[in-house]
């Protein structure tokens, strides 16, 4: 469902090649999830975009679903993207001038009409917890809540693999938790394949499979 081989990253810096993932391999179920720890400046970050398709890797191979994103480009990888991905990050990167439902809308609006989106939108928002907070902006909204907006947004096209990079990490321990909480849910009976980068053991707990990233490699799983 989803499988990556001998992921290697490199970015070339003024004093020569800095190697940030030398051999990563790992590969999850439908319906499988798992954490990433690991040392800030680890890497958790690149093989996170890297397996989302929003950096390619400098050597490797790449599956999701049935599809080698690694040979896509331009238009075709955006659409590949959109439909196939879902992303949470630390901070909630929603638009301040949008609603809460507009923003969960926002990845639907990319190619075909698609007439059902907005009662997919308001069924994920009830789901989060926000049906009373459909027209409120993101400045109109605890931290938790925009969070959990977020996780609607990331969730809106139905994607088969939803990455998750700190997404508690700017929020105190309870809301965190709650937080945690509805992503076990949301994901619980679902055959997406979601992977949470996280700092805290507490989050990492929640997971039967957990790797670290240590020297370029994962370790555990
Ligand atoms: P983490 O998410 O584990 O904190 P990152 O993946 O963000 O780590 O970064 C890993 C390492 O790669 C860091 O040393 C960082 O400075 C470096 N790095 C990240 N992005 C780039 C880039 N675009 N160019 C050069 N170095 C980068
Ligand atoms: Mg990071």
């Amino acid at each position: 469902m989803l499988s990556a081989r001998q992921i290697r990253k490199t970015y070339p810096t003024r004093s020569g090649g800095l190697s940030v993932l030398v051999d990563v391999s790992l590969e999850l179920a439908a319906g499988e999830s798992a954490a990433i720890m690991g040392p800030s400046g680890s890497g958790k970050s690149t093989l996170l975009n890297i397996l989302g398709t929003l950096e390619p890797p400098s050597s490797g191979t790449l599956l999701i679903g049935d599809q080698e994103p690694l040979w896509l480009e331009g238009d075709a990888l955006s659409r590949f993207r959109n439909r196939a991905i879902g992303f949470i990050f630390q901070d909630h990167h929603l638009l301040p001038q949008c609603s809460a439902l507009e923003n969960v809308l926002l990845p639907t609006l990319a190619g075909e009409t698609d007439a059902a989106a907005p009662d997919r939108a308001r069924d994920l928002l009830a789901r989060v917890g926000l049906s009373e907070r459909l027209d409120h902006r993101p400045a109109e909204l605890s931290g938790g809540e925009r969070q959990r907006v977020a996780i609607a947004r990331a969730l809106i096209n139905k994607p088969r693999v939803l990455l998750a990079d700190e997404p508690t990490g700017n929020l105190d321990r309870k809301t965190a938790d709650t937080v945690a909480e509805l992503l076990d849910e949301l994901h619980a009976g679902s055959d997406f394949v979601m992977i949470v980068v996280t700092h805290s053991p507490a989050l990492a707990s929640r997971y039967v499979r957990r790797w670290e990233l240590v020297d370029g490699r994962l370790a555990g799983g």
